[in-house]
């Protein structure tokens, strides 16, 4: 209510002032420089509204003069800054390299420079005035529409649709324009009327300064000023712009909280400290993670998880209502076919969700700490990705199919370990050292003592695995999350891999959730299968329920697609596999999201998603024809 109310206040109160700026001349307002040395410092009257200053000319045609002179010069440097800033920002996010360096580094040297000093600078070289504090303050906002840029573009210029736009042959100016920008317009609209706020304030202080607007022209800064002497005689004098001030950026502020709500719902708009402090821009809301006392044997309860994925033609569910649980010791196979969702629920419980367009929508991650009695689980899902480092390593470990993407090519083995050991135990080198040593003979790496000494890349594919594993275990987390990370190694090393984690996990008693799009190798490691399609849990159960009763014709469908050796043996190469292909996550069908591709689907299965339903203490299935399959 009050939220609503504080909107309604600030749009009328920027139409109001907005409009009576632009007005000015035609309204019947006094001439804001034209003096009347009768009424000095008078009181207000109904000829002088807000009475008079110090030379008794008219408070308030001054403030509504102010206003014009005030919005003019914000929202001209505002607009100049966001052209230049977003110009910088896309080429240098898109080009990177040497185009990178020559737009993105030379704000950093704007960025270091105090504003203040720049202004006196500017005001010696070119003249107090409107147009040099436009330009001054254009420069100083460059930065921040580049850097808001900037992150939209990497994080955008990857994406399918953009690797699409270049494999048509599109030209990069064309990509730049109509692709990338459009996706880019709602944070940089953000930053604007954060930029047109900070501008109003610092235009005040310079022209406060006599670095800005020159007198007899007024502004609300050459007011304060103007007023400050005589305050023990005259307050309101001082009152009145400071009023103006206050309303117009707090209005404006609103205003943006409302536009960010509306664009930018994850909203973690960059800061530039020191226009961002001064307009008063919010911190971004931090959360308090939820606990309550554990049930025993519990290590992860995912309920009801959603996890959406901003994307050009709309949010998608890359999850959606995910429930799970993964028991201490326990080995739980998340299985399905690619873009089913499984690395994205592991991401969401990592909080390692792709930057500013992934964001979980709702659910809970309960996560257990502690043993016994003092057990105690904490919900995890709103617990901000900035403060999970406190979790990650510690609690959780991930390894990933590609051990190349978490070791530093140009570190030795040797280094990274100690690096990871000593961010979670406080040691001396030496006995990190000494740490590092151990866990390479843990992960079964033959010669260790040579090997800490080597690069990743003297490495095979199946002992970089061994080490990405060795540093996701340092920080004796209770929680493993491997993500297909057999799928890139051959066959003979796939087995290795598998007897290492069984190994870990029966040593540590940690729990494992292996993310595989292969059923052939769960039978190997898993106590437990959740099989996943479309972001949606469709059955779970026992590895045996799973392998010689499933329900779902789609965990049906994955068993019959694995190799079996009487079928290498006959010497056809022909596998039974589904038929079609996943829906996209933009057109999802009606009711069962598997019924196009199912031989059992009926007119029902249509109609609407069905429930995961209980087949035994152990198992369920979202199918409604379970009983019949
Ligand atoms: P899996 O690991 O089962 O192959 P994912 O969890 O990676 O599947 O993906 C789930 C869904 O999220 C898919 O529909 C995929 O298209 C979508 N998705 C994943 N990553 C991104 C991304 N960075 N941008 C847009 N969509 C994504
Ligand atoms: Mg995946």
């Amino acid at each position: 209510m009050l939220r609503h109310f504080t909107l309604i206040f600030a749009v009328a109160f920027l139409l109001l002032i907005g409009g009576m700026a632009v007005l000015a001349p035609l309204l019947p307002l006094h001439d804001p420089v034209q003096m009347d040395v009768m009424s000095r410092l008078g009181k207000p009257s109904l000829t002088y509204l807000l009475g008079n200053d110090e030379y008794g000319r008219d408070i308030f045609s001054r403030i509504i003069y102010g206003a014009q002179a005030s919005l003019a010069v914000s929202l001209s440097a505002a607009v100049l800054a966001a052209i230049g800033g977003v110009a910088l920002g896309l080429l240098g996010g898109y080009f990177q390299g040497w185009i990178e360096n020559i737009t993105m580094r030379p704000l950093d040297v704007i960025l270091s420079f105090p504003p203040m000093l720049l202004a006196l600078l500017a005001v010696t070289l070119l003249g107090p005035g409107t147009g040099t504090l436009t330009v001054i303050l254009a420069i100083l906002f460059i930065p921040a529409y580049a850097r808001v840029t900037y992150g939209e573009v990497l994080s955008v210029r990857n994406l399918e649709y953009v690797e699409a736009a270049r494999a048509l042959g599109h030209r990069s100016g064309r990509i730049l324009l109509r692709t990338v920008l459009p996706n880019v317009a709602g944070p940089i609209l953000v930053q604007f009327s954060l930029v047109v706020a900070s501008c109003i304030v610092l235009e005040s202080g310079l022209s406060f300064l006599g670095l800005g607007v020159v007198p007899p022209d007024s502004s609300w800064g050459l007011m304060i000023r103007g007023a400050r002497p005589y305050m023990h005689m005259e307050p309101l004098g001082l009152l009145w712009p400071c009023l103006a001030l206050v309303f117009t950026v707090f209005s404006i502020n609103r205003l943006c909280d409302f536009l960010r709500d509306m664009f930018d719902p994850k909203a973690s708009v960059a800061a530039f400290t020191l226009p961002g402090m001064l307009a008063g821009q919010r911190l971004s809301r931090t959360a308090h993670a939820m606990s309550r006392k554990a049930e025993p044997d519990s290590l992860l309860q995912i309920r009801d998880l959603t996890t959406e994925i901003s994307t050009p033609r709309g949010p998608i569910r890359a999850i959606d209502g995910v429930t799970l649980q993964v028991r201490r010791g326990e080995a739980v196979a998340l299985v399905g076919e690619s873009g089913s969702g499984k690395s994205m629920t592991g991401l969401s419980v990592m909080k390692l969700l792709p930057r500013r367009i992934g964001r979980i929508a709702s659910g809970e991650i309960w996560y257990s700490r502690g043993e016994g009695e003092n057990a105690r689980a904490i919900d995890l899902a709103p617990v901000p990705a900035s403060h999970f480092r406190a979790y990650r390593g510690r609690d959780m470990g991930m390894v990933f199919q590609e051990p190349m993407a978490c070791l530093n090519p140009v570190y030795t083995i040797g280094y990274q370990l100690v690096e990871a050991i000593t961010v979670h135990n406080n040691v001396s080198k030496a006995k990190a050292e000494e740490m590092a040593l151990a866990e390479l003979k843990r992960v079964g790496i033959p010669d260790p003592e040579r090997r800490l000494r080597e690069y990743p890349h003297q490495l095979s594919g199946g002992m970089r695995q061994r080490v990405a594993i060795a540093i996701a275990l340092c920080g004796q987390p209770n929680l493993l999350i491997a993500d297909e990370p057999t799928t890139a190694l051959d066959v003979t090393v796939q087995a290795q891999i598998l007897e290492l984690l069984e190994d870990i996990r029966r040593t540590s008693n940690i729990g494992l959730i292996f993310i595989t799009h292969n059923l052939g190798v769960v039978a190997e490691i898993a106590d437990r299968v959740v099989v996943m399609y479309c972001g949606q849990v469709v059955e779970e159960g026992s590895v045996e329920e799973i392998f010689y009763s499933p329900r779902h014709p789609y965990t049906r469908g994955l068993l019959a697609s694995v190799p079996k050796p009487e079928d290498l043996n006959s010497g056809e190469k022909r596998l039974a596999s589904i038929p079609g292909t996943v829906p996209s996550p933009l057109a999802l069908p009606p009711g069962c999201r598997f019924a196009p591709r199912c031989s059992y689907s009926t007119e029902a299965c249509s109609v609407a998603v069905p429930e995961l339903e209980v087949v035994t203490e152990s198992q369920a299935a979202r199918c409604i024809r379970w009983k019949e399959i």
